[in-house]
């Protein structure tokens, strides 16, 4: 017999199902739609989830499919046992309260031996514990040996998946011959290795998980066939893998042939081949149903995927990207079964490069400084520090679980929490950095757009309108027309959302590219958009209004800066963003407090005037000819836009702005000062912005004059009597600390004792911080004196001694001796002859606790006066 392909197995399938009533029906996209809880479809059911529960009605009561699938969970596997894909398909056979176990059980049979041909003798059913009418069934009315009906318990035979319906299952098991096999004893259908292999699976939803283990029967009984179409192809085939059927080999030999490797010359390289083979299905799959590349959820899977190829493509010596080249292959093999995949076919291409192309720009290095480190990892120490697992992932673009996975392979692992806070922080500011968009590589970005093709700007006015999509790359998405603002001459771009029956873009920022086109740049947060798509486009209407106050006011402001200044008063540059703005212009000094407050009058009077802004287009020379400043750094056309105000201001302006000067509502400058030689910056607020900065004022000078229990029309006058008051008591203070150390130090040496022709003091001193003065005091007053102060705060002891003129000479020197004395006291320290400090504790004394009475600090005095005893005359 001849062997069947890939595509022609799934439509043998769908038609047998077909002719025993079902409705066939298309695959769903790989991405679950409304239903958050699940990342990618992973079998044929879990899209038809509410028409197992009840909670919609399916379109007819038996239906077949072949559903897309991706799970990830068995990215591990891939590679290494005969039977797992990370993208595989899913035949299905559904039964919504209609037939159940007897029709779906002689079928699925049907189709195993006489559909497909396979050899009754190897095909091994497995039943639930329980299940005794699954078993009677296959054994009484479908006849397969006793000795061939497995039992198993509830981790292989009954299906449920969190909450929702579940229920015993039937799985068929393939035998590939005791070779396949681990050797054990209790090798049997349902063991992990790769000699029973489970082909399909016939679940018996009939009961519903709330969640909490609590079944209830389900009001219809379903049946919910699911089985892999790859692994009836490797049995249908006769093949030893997944890897070996049609399809997979044509991929295969695509991978080789780039790659100069052959399939069969070391397990480590089919590992790598099979690796290649199979994520270049999922990636195709994934971008052609609208999933990115990114950091997050979908797209971080679909980055992985990619990234992980693209390392096994190394770890075959290719070194150029080739993964773009590879999808075509798979487009070719499964353009047919899904022809959505030619109709995107530019599209994943595009993304596959330019995923392909960043990675490998750094994934050299990456590996380069992975080997590294694993190299030092050789030792004790085990895990990789999460700082450069960090900056693998965030530098290098290494997934964590690329990095992890390298790590495995030499036995070891990286410290996950040190990884984890990086993450966070990244996370954190990345949100607040939102507003000002790190979209790199933007302009080189390729849209797969012709060079002439521009973006109409519908902008200045409507904030709406409808559109139609020419491209979505990244995270740009490209229209025919839009409202947004792209950023420029100083004004920032407008945010806001497209939508579309595909999804939605959240806008973060707008460029425009040196083609004329405009760029949204920011997050699919929903769905997916294809080029001809219709979507609607909404600017934030009130952060475009924000936007038109200040830069209307900064018209005003420029012109009132000439009017007051002079005409050398010219724009160097400004940025405009909600209510607030930056205002560069030339001038040689700074504005005084007076023309800062005259500035502000001048353009608040010009807002009240409530000057129309019109706005108009002619030559430029008819604009030079109204007199109209233009901006600085802009370039101009045939036609110019001209805005003015009233007959106070006339510019060259590309902006947005008010229809009227009042609604700006207020200006308020913030700062005035130098940016660099000759050029002046003036940051102002407007609107609200400018009414908070001045309750912002006020509530705070209010909290300060009640501090000073004064009102704030009194606050100066308060202020600067509290402020010579301070001064008085500054100067009392300090004569009076002179007076009280004289007095100190005079009483210091009425006690002191005479120790060998020595005059000694040792006594404690009030505080720490006088401790050095008050020693220098006695210092100079006595030229015997040796002496020894210290403080107490609290059990930390702190140490000065002092050694005046004659002791010194003597040979005794204050540093030894502050030693002597921290080193009883737990402590340490230094210093010259005649002047040391030194630290201690008196808890830390090395003689230990000698009960209560004990001082380290006097039996430190005792040893001090010993030393000099000895001393010689
Ligand atoms: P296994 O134990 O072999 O991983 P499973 O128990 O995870 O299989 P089910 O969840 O019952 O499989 O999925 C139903 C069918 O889907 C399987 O019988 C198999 O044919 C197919 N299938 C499951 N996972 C994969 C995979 N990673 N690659 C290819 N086919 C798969
Ligand atoms: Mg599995």
């Amino acid at each position: 017999m001849q062997t069947m392909g890939l595509n022609e197995i799934r439509e043998k399938y769908l038609a047998f199902f077909e002719s025993k009533g079902h409705m066939r029906q298309p695959s769903f996209s790989l991405i679950p739609e409304g239903d958050a809880s699940l990342l990618l479809i992973g079998s044929g059911m879990a899209p038809m989830k509410p028409y197992f529960s009840g909670e919609a009605k399916p379109p007819a009561k038996r239906m077949t499919s072949c559903q897309k699938c991706v799970r990830v969970i068995d990215i591990e596997q891939v590679g290494k046992t005969s039977r797992h894909c990370t993208f595989f398909e899913m035949l299905g056979n559904f039964s919504f309260g209609d037939y159940f176990k007897r029709e779906a059980l002689s079928w699925t049979w049907e189709l195993y031996t006489k559909v497909m041909g396979i050899d009754p003798e190897r095909l091994y059913p497995s039943v639930y514990l329980e299940d005794d009418e699954a078993w009677e069934i296959w054994v009484r009315e479908i006849g397969v040996p006793e000795s061939r009906v497995v039992r198993l318990g509830k981790e292989d035979n009954f299906w449920e998946m969190g909450s929702g319906p579940c229920g015993p299952s039937s799985e068929i098991y393939f035998d590939r011959g005791g070779e396949n096999g681990c050797g054990s004893p209790d090798c049997k259908p349902g063991c992990d290795c790769d000699r029973f292999i489970e082909v399909g699976n016939n679940v018996f939803t009939q009961f519903s998980n709330d969640g909490d283990g609590n079944y209830t029967p389900l009001a219809q009984k379903n049946i919910d066939y699911g089985g892999g179409l790859e692994r009836l192809a490797m049995v249908v085939q006769g093949v030893g893998s997944v890897h070996e059927i049609d399809t997979f080999q044509k991929i295969m030999r695509h991978a080789e042939r780039v790659s100069g490797v052959k399939h069969g010359e070391s397990a480590k390289t089919d590992i790598s081949l099979r690796i290649i083979t199979d994520h270049i299905r999922s990636t195709v799959m994934l971008i052609c149903d609208g999933v990115q590349p990114s950091n997050e959820k979908r797209g971080y899977v679909l980055r992985r995927l990619l990234r992980r190829a693209a390392r096994h493509g190394r770890l075959l010596g290719v070194t150029k990207p080739f993964l773009c080249d590879l999808a075509e292959t798979v487009i070719e093999e499964s353009g047919e079964a899904y022809p959505e995949l030619r109709r995107r076919a530019e599209t994943i291409r595009t993304v596959i490069r330019i995923e392909e192309e960043r990675f490998s720009k750094t994934i050299d290095a990456g590996l380069a400084l992975l080997r590294e480190e694993i190299g030092h990892l050789r030792g004790p120490k085990k895990l990789l520090d999460g700082d450069q697992v960090f900056m693998l992932y965030d530098t290098y673009g290494f997934p964590v679980d690329l990095t992890l996975e390298i790590l495995r392979e030499h036995g070891l692992d990286f410290d996950r929490k040190r990884f984890d806070e990086r993450m966070e922080q990244q996370r954190r500011r990345a949100r607040e950095a939102r507003a000002e968009l790190g979209i790199s590589g933007w302009a080189t970005l390729d849209l797969g757009l012709d060079k002439d093709i521009a973006t109409d700007f519908a902008g200045y006015d409507t904030l709406r309108c409808d559109a139609a999509v020419l491209a979505s790359v990244e995270n740009v998405l490209v229209l025919d027309k839009t409202p947004f603002y792209a950023e420029s001459g100083g004004q920032c771009a407008d945010t806001g959302v497209i939508t579309g029956s595909g999804g939605t873009f959240r806008v973060d920022g707008v460029k425009k590219s040196a083609d004329g086109k405009i760029l949204h740049i920011g997050e699919i947060t929903e769905g997916a958009f294809d080029a001809g798509q219709t979507v609607f486009a909404a600017v934030d209407g009130e952060r475009r209004a924000a936007v038109a106050r200040a830069h209307s006011a900064t018209h005003l402001l420029q012109k009132a800066l000439r009017d007051l200044l002079g005409d050398h008063v010219e724009q160097a540059g400004s940025q405009v963003e909600p209510d607030r703005v930056r205002f560069d212009y030339t001038h040689f000094a700074a504005l005084t407090p007076e023309q800062i407050k005259q500035v502000n009058r001048t353009v608040n009077e010009h807002i009240l005037l409530g000057h129309p802004a019109v706005i108009e287009s002619m030559s430029p020379e008819a604009a030079k000819e109204r007199g109209a400043m233009a901006l600085f750094s802009e370039k101009y056309g045939d036609t110019v836009r001209v805005v003015s105000m009233g007959d106070y201001s006339i510019e060259l302006c590309g902006g947005t702005h008010l229809d009227n000067t009042a609604k700006a509502g207020s200006f308020r400058i913030t700062t005035e000062g130098s940016i660099a030689a000759g050029v002046r910056r003036i940051e102002a607020v407007t609107g609200l912005v400018a009414l908070e900065l001045a309750q912002m004022f006020d509530e705070r000078l209010r909290a300060a004059s009640e501090q000073l229990k004064t009102t704030p029309g009194e606050f100066a006058e308060r202020v600067t009597f509290f402020l010579s008051e301070h001064k008085r008591l500054q100067k009392e203070n300090t004569a009076l600390q002179t007076k009280l150390a004289g007095g100190f130090a005079e009483k210091l040496l009425n006690d002191a004792c005479e120790v060998n022709g020595f005059t000694v003091i040792t006594a404690q001193n009030p505080d720490a911080a006088s401790l050095r003065p008050n020693g220098e005091l006695l210092r100079d007053k006595c030229a015997g004196v040796v002496a020894v102060l210290y403080a107490d705060e609290g059990g930390k002891l702190t140490f000065c001694a002092v050694c005046g003129a004659e002791a010194v000479k003597r040979g005794v020197k204050a540093g030894e001796i502050v030693k002597t004395v921290a080193s009883l006291c737990g402590g340490s320290g230094g210093g010259r002859a005649e002047m040391a400090m030194a630290g201690g504790q008196r808890g830390a004394a090395p003689n230990g606790d000698r009960g209560t009475g004990f001082d380290c600090v006097e039996e430190a005095f005792e040893q001090v006066r010993k030393i000099l005893m000895e001393k010689g005359r």
